[in-house]
C-alpha cells in the first residue's frame, strides 16, 4: 500500500485521529478530551463532544503531517469495548470516510490495539499485557492465535476507582495524575513510611482483581483523620502491588520473559517501577510505551488497522455495528 492510514479512536472521554504511514509506523495523534466541571463522563455528553471537535481535529492532523485526505487509503476506528455513543460517533465518521474515499474500513478491538502500538515502541515481543486503564484492568497474554484474558478486574476499572476516589475529595477527572502527585509528595516529606494506621484490603481475588471496596476503605481512612497525602500513597501502593501480583503470577504461569504495560494508569512512574523491580527479579524485562500511546490514542488504531489489512481483514458495512462488550479474546490474532 502506497497510502496512510487514519485510526480514529472514541471508546470513552477522548476523540483521537492517529496514523501510520505507507509502512506502518505510527504518527503521533490529534487528541481532545472531555473534561466535565463536575461529577463523571456522560456517555451521551461525551459523544456530543467527539462530534463537535471531530473535523477540526481531523483536518489539524493532516495539516501536522502536510497530507492531504485523498493520501488517507484505509481507515481503522475502535469498534468496542466502550461506550455505545462514543463508539457510535467514531465509526460514523470511519463510515462515512470510508464511504466517501471508497477505501477499506476496518473495525478493531480497542484492547488489542493497546498491546500492539505498546509491542511496536517498545520491541518487545511476546509479553505478558498489564492492562491498566480507565474502564479496564486485565493481564493479557497471547496464546494459540488470541490474546487471552488470564485475570480481570470483577468490579471496576483501576482508573476509575483512582478518579472516583479523587472526584470524593474534589479534584476533577483525571484524578490519576493528582494522586500521584500527592502520593510522591507525601513520600518525599515521609522517607521511611509505615503502612501502620494506612492498611487497606488487599484487591486480589485469585487471579482477578476487585478495586472497589478497597476505594471505600481509603475514603473511611481519610474519615478517620488521616492526611490526603498519606492516604493516596497506601492506596497506589495497595491497587499497584496487587496488579503487579497477578501479572507475576501470569508471566510464571505463561513462562514469558517480557511484561509490557498499557492503557493510562501505565503512565504512572510508581506502577512502572514497581513492574521493573518485579520483573528484574524474574530476571525478565519490564517494557511502557511513552505516554502518549499508554493513554487512548488513534495512532495504535491506525497501527492495528494496518496489521489487520496486510493480514487481509476489511469490515463490510454490514459487519460494522459497534459492540460495547467486544472482548480482548474475541479478536483473531493472525500477524506475527
Ligand atoms: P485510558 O482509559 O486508558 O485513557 O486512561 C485514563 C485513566 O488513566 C484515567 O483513569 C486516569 O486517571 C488514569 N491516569 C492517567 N495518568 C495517570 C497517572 N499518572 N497515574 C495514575 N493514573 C493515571
Ligand atoms: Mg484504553
Amino acid at each position: 500500500m502506497d497510502k496512510w492510514t487514519l485510526g480514529i479512536e472514541s471508546t470513552a472521554h477522548t476523540l483521537s485521529f492517529g496514523l501510520t504511514d505507507p509502512s506502518g509506523t505510527p504518527f503521533p495523534s490529534c487528541s481532545d478530551t472531555v473534561s466535565p466541571d463536575e461529577g463523571g463522563i456522560h456517555p451521551r455528553e461525551a459523544a456530543d463532544h467527539h462530534k463537535e471537535v471531530a473535523s477540526v481535529l481531523l483536518g489539524k492532523l493532516l495539516l501536522q503531517n502536510e497530507l492531504s485526505i485523498t493520501d488517507i487509503g484505509a481507515v481503522a476506528y475502535s469498534q468496542g469495548p466502550g461506550l455505545g455513543p462514543c463508539l457510535r460517533v467514531g465509526a460514523a465518521i470511519a463510515r462515512g470516510i470510508s464511504s466517501r474515499l471508497g477505501i477499506p474500513l476496518i473495525g478493531v478491538n480497542h484492547c488489542v490495539a493497546h498491546i500492539e502500538i505498546g509491542r511496536d515502541q517498545c520491541g518487545c515481543v511476546d509479553p505478558v499485557l498489564l492492562y491498566v486503564s480507565g474502564g479496564n484492568t486485565q493481564v493479557i497474554a497471547r496464546l494459540e492465535g488470541r490474546y487471552r484474558v488470564l485475570g480481570e478486574t470483577l468490579d471496576i476499572g483501576i482508573g476509575n476507582m483512582l478518579d472516583k476516589f479523587a472526584r470524593t475529595q474534589g479534584i476533577p477527572f483525571p484524578g490519576g495524575p493528582v494522586i500521584e502527585k500527592l502520593a510522591a509528595q507525601w513520600l518525599a516529606e515521609n522517607p521511611n513510611p509505615s503502612m501502620d494506621g494506612l492498611e487497606l484490603p488487599y484487591a486480589v481475588r485469585g487471579m482477578d482483581l476487585a478495586f472497589s471496596g478497597v476505594m471505600t476503605a481509603a475514603q473511611r481512612l481519610l474519615d478517620s483523620g488521616k492526611s490526603l497525602g498519606a492516604v493516596c500513597w497506601s492506596l497506589q501502593e495497595h491497587a499497584f502491588s496487587a496488579c503487579v501480583e497477578v501479572a507475576e503470577r501470569a508471566m510464571a504461569h505463561t513462562g514469558k520473559s517480557e511484561l509490557l504495560l498499557g492503557g493510562g494508569v501505565a503512565c504512572n512512574m510508581r506502577l512502572r517501577k514497581m513492574c521493573e523491580l518485579m520483573a528484574e527479579e524474574r530476571e525478565s524485562i519490564s517494557f511502557a510505551p511513552p505516554r502518549m500511546y499508554c493513554i487512548d490514542n488513534g495512532t495504535m488504531i491506525a497501527k492495528l488497522g494496518f496489521l489487520e489489512l496486510q493480514n487481509g481483514r476489511i469490515t463490510t458495512y454490514a459487519e460494522s455495528a459497534i459492540d460495547q462488550y467486544l472482548r480482548t479474546d474475541q479478536t483473531p490474532i493472525s500477524w506475527a
